[in-house]
């Protein structure tokens, strides 16, 4: 059976305390509010993985915003997945729609990432999405297969079943407009049936498949009531420690 996940990140949110700070509330919190089968992710920048991983107290797992392709190396200002498992990290974004956009992140790039990440056993979070001209012309459809294609698909069965999927509207992104349930289940058929006819049924079904895009207590249960949304990806509202426990508690209503 899939995995139910709320996922939360800061993107470069929240000095060294300020995080020790949230993320004590969010542990005492979400520890009264999440359901077994569920499991809470918060995506942190690298200064916070180590002490955050060590807060966490099983309840939470942590993870990174983004890894290198290399294993290692003279790549200055860069961090390996290797060193991000070591602080007791468990996940990984690969693709966020930022680094896609600000730092020129293609599928070709992203798929040499999520490879390394599975090789030190960081579970990514593969995320994908179109723009809003891409929405808009129609495209849409096409763009998402090719992320997939290109970012995703060239993994074996075993190492695609350890990948989680995020699906992003980059137009939902951080603006405060969210795809309807409708135009986000729509989506997440789309990809599960990719995922089928690649991988097959079994695995398509077993596939955690996030929604993100201004995600927030108002509109999480009805996303996460679609059949094919199996929890979120949280921005803004995960800065904010009851808005993120709100949302996971969606799970349990
Ligand atoms: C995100 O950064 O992945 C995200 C979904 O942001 P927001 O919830 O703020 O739209």
């Amino acid at each position: 059976m899939r995995k139910k996940i709320v996922a939360g990140n800061w993107k470069m949110n929240l000095d060294y305390n300020e995080g020790i700070s949230l993320f004590s509330e969010i542990v005492n919190m979400v520890r009264d509010e999440r359901s077994g089968d569920q499991s809470v992710v918060i995506c942190a920048p690298f200064i916070h993985l180590n002490s955050l991983s060590q807060l966490a107290a099983g309840v939470i797992g942590i993870g990174a915003q983004n890894s290198h392709q290399q294993e290692s190396g003279a790549f200055t200002g860069e961090v390996s997945a290797k060193m991000i498992k070591s602080t007791g990290a468990t996940h990984v974004l690969v693709g966020h729609s930022e680094r896609r956009q600000y730092f020129a992140e293609t599928d070709q790039l992203l798929a040499s990432k999520t490879v390394t990440a599975l090789q030190h056993n960081l579970t990514p979070i593969f995320c994908i999405g179109e723009t809003l001209d891409e929405r808009n012309n129609g495209s849409y459809y096409q763009v998402l297969e090719t992320q997939l294609n290109d970012g995703l698909f060239h993994l074996d069965e075993a190492d695609f079943r350890r990948v989680v999927l995020a699906y992003e509207p980059v137009w939902a992104i951080g603006t405060g407009l969210t795809a309807t349930p409708e135009q986000a289940q729509d989506i997440h058929a789309f990809i599960r049936a990719k995922i089928e006819a690649k991988y097959g049924m079994a695995v398509s079904d077993d596939t955690t498949i996030l929604y993100g895009g201004s995600c927030n207590p108002s509109n999480a249960a009805q996303l996460f009531a679609q059949k094919d949304i199996d929890g979120g990806l949280i921005g803004g509202a995960s800065l904010k420690s009851r808005d993120f426990t709100d949302i996971v508690k969606t799970f349990n209503s």
